[in-house]
This record gives structure tokens, C-alpha cells and sequence, in this order.
């Protein structure tokens, strides 16, 4: 693929927004700046049980939300990753060029059409 900066420049842009919103649920690993850990809410009144409860509850629905950011957050890395490589818009299943229309509505894509959800 001869022009990827296109993509290159949405793909950042998606990695900026996804970091804020990682941000708002969780923090950075220390030990790994690519992964990122969900955090409890801190109320300050862990005496309470009903705050407990409601900090845990808040903290699984945190996690949860992370882990979704997170698939995304590791595929827009790939694709910046396969930009770099010069191996973006090749299907890794089959090898084949990745149709523009699809690279277009997700420019992470790994697969071509024919083989989307490999
Ligand atoms: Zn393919």
C-alpha cells in the first residue's frame, strides 16, 4: 500500500482518545506503559459497607470497560505497529490486499473481507 498516512493520522488520533479513556477507568502498568490496570473509585469512607460494596461494584464495572478499551488500544497499536513495518493493508490470513472500503471504516483491520472474524 503506497499512502498510509491517511490512516497513519486517524489511528493516532483514535490512540490520543482511547488513552483519555482509558484514563477515566484505570492507570498505566509501571512495568508495562502499554498496559493498563483498572482502579477503584476512592471515596474515602471504606468504613461503610454499603461503600464498599458500591466501590466494588464500581471497580468491576471499570474493569470491564477497560478490558474493551484495552482490544482496541492493542489494535490501533498493531495497525500503527504494521504501518511502521510496511506490512499495513495486507491481510494476514490469506496475504491479500485488505479492500480500501474496509480499511476505511477500520483502518486497524488485520483481514480482508473474505476473512473477517479469523
Ligand atoms: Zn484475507
Amino acid at each position: 500500500m503506497k499512502d498510509t498516512s491517511s490512516y497513519a493520522s486517524r489511528l493516532e488520533e483514535e490512540k490520543v482518545t482511547l488513552e483519555k479513556e482509558l484514563a477515566t477507568v484505570g492507570r498505566r502498568n509501571p512495568s508495562n506503559p502499554n498496559d493498563w490496570e483498572a482502579v477503584p473509585q476512592e471515596t474515602g469512607q471504606e468504613s461503610d459497607p454499603n461503600d464498599r460494596a458500591d466501590q466494588m461494584e464500581h471497580f468491576s464495572e471499570n474493569a470491564a470497560i477497560l478490558t474493551d478499551l484495552e482490544v482496541r488500544y492493542a489494535e490501533v497499536n498493531g495497525a500503527l505497529a504494521r504501518i511502521e513495518a510496511g506490512t499495513y493493508g495486507i491481510c494476514e490470513e490469506g496475504s491479500e490486499e485488505i479492500e480500501l472500503d474496509r480499511l476505511n471504516a477500520d483502518p486497524a483491520a488485520r483481514t480482508c473481507k473474505a476473512h473477517m472474524g479469523k
